[in-house]
C-alpha cells in the first residue's frame, strides 16, 4: 500500500475555484481522491483539471453554509482552504473589514470542521481536516489586523479539535503558506519596493507555486501522516527559519 495515496477517499476543498484551494482539489485528484470543488462561484475550470471531481456552491458569507453537507454523504477529508484579507491601518480598521473576514476565515472553517467532525466521529472515525492558516498565524502582520487574528484563530482551533479528535480517529492539522503567488498577494507582487523586500527575506529565493501547498495538503490528508495531530506545518519557502 502506498501510504501517500488518497485512493478510496473523498476531500472537499472549499475556495477550489483559484490559486491554493485548486491546486489542493487538482493536486488530490492526482493522489487519487474523489474531489468535491466547493466554491461561492463556478469550479468548472478545477474540476476539468481532475478525472473524478464535482461542484458544490458553498459561500462562507454564511459561516454556516457546511453545516448540512457531512450528513448527506461520506467525506473523508476537508480542506478549509477559502479566505479573505481586508488592508488598512489599524486606527482606520472597520467593523465591516473585521466582521467579513472573521466570519469567511475563522467562524466558518470552526463550524464547518464542526459538522465534518460530528459525521466522522458518528460514523466511528477515521478523516482528516487540513486548515489553511498563514505566516499570520504567528506573526503580527501589518495592516490586516482582522486577517492576523482570524489566522491566530485557525492555528488555534485546529490544535483544540486535535486535541478533542486525535484519539478517535480524526486528524486536525494545518499548513502555513509562506508567499504563494495567487490573487490574495497580488497587490503586494506588485508593490515593487514590498516585492523586493519579501523576496529577499525568502530562503529559498521566489515566491511559492500553488501547488507547493498542494502537496503538502495531500501529505497531511494521507494515511502517511497518520500519527500528525495538531501540526501547524509551515511552507513557506524558509521564511520563518530566518
Ligand atoms: P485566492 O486566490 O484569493 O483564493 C481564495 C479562495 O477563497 C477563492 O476560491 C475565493 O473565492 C474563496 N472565498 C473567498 N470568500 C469566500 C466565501 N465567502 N465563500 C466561499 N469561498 C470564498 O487566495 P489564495 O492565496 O489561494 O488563498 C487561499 C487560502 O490560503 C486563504 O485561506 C488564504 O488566507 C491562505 N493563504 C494564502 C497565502 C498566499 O500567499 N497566497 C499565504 C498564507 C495563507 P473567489 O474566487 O470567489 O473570491
Amino acid at each position: 500500500m502506498n501510504a501517500f495515496s488518497l485512493e478510496g477517499k473523498t476531500a472537499l476543498v472549499t475556495g477550489a475555484n483559484t490559486g491554493i484551494g485548486q491546486a489542493i482539489a487538482v493536486a488530490m485528484g492526482r493522489a487519487g481522491a474523489s474531489v468535491i470543488c466547493g466554491g461561492r462561484r463556478s469550479c468548472a475550470e478545477t474540476v476539468s483539471q481532475i478525472s473524478d471531481a464535482r461542484e458544490m456552491v458553498l459561500d462562507f458569507a454564511d459561516p454556516m453554509a457546511a453545516r448540512d453537507v457531512f450528513a448527506d454523504e461520506r467525506i473523508d477529508i476537508l480542506v478549509n482552504n477559502a479566505g479573505i484579507i481586508r488592508r488598512s491601518d489599524a486606527v482606520d480598521f472597520s467593523e465591516a473589514d473585521w466582521d467579513d473576514v472573521i466570519d469567511v476565515n475563522l467562524k466558518a472553517v470552526f463550524f464547518t470542521s464542526q459538522a465534518f467532525g460530528r459525521a466522522v466521529l458518528a460514523r466511528g472515525g477515521a478523516g482528516s481536516i487540513v486548515n489553511i492558516a498563514s505566516l499570520l498565524s504567528v506573526q503580527g502582520g501589518i495592516r490586516v489586523a482582522s486577517y492576523t487574528a482570524s489566522k491566530h484563530g485557525v492555528a488555534g482551533i485546529t490544535k483544540l479539535l486535535a486535541n478533542e479528535w486525535a484519539a478517535k480517529g480524526v486528524n486536525v492539522n494545518a499548513i502555513a503558506p509562506g508567499y504563494i503567488a495567487t490573487n490574495n498577494t497580488e497587490a503586494l507582487r506588485n508593490d515593487e519596493a514590498r516585492n523586493r523586500a519579501i523576496l529577499e527575506r525568502i530562503p529559498a529565493g521566489r515566491w511559492g507555486e500553488a501547488d507547493d501547498i498542494g502537496e503538502a495538503a495531500v501529505f497531511l490528508a494521507s494515511p502517511a501522516a497518520k500519527y500528525i495531530h495538531g501540526a501547524v506545518l509551515n511552507v513557506d519557502g524558509g521564511w520563518l527559519a530566518r
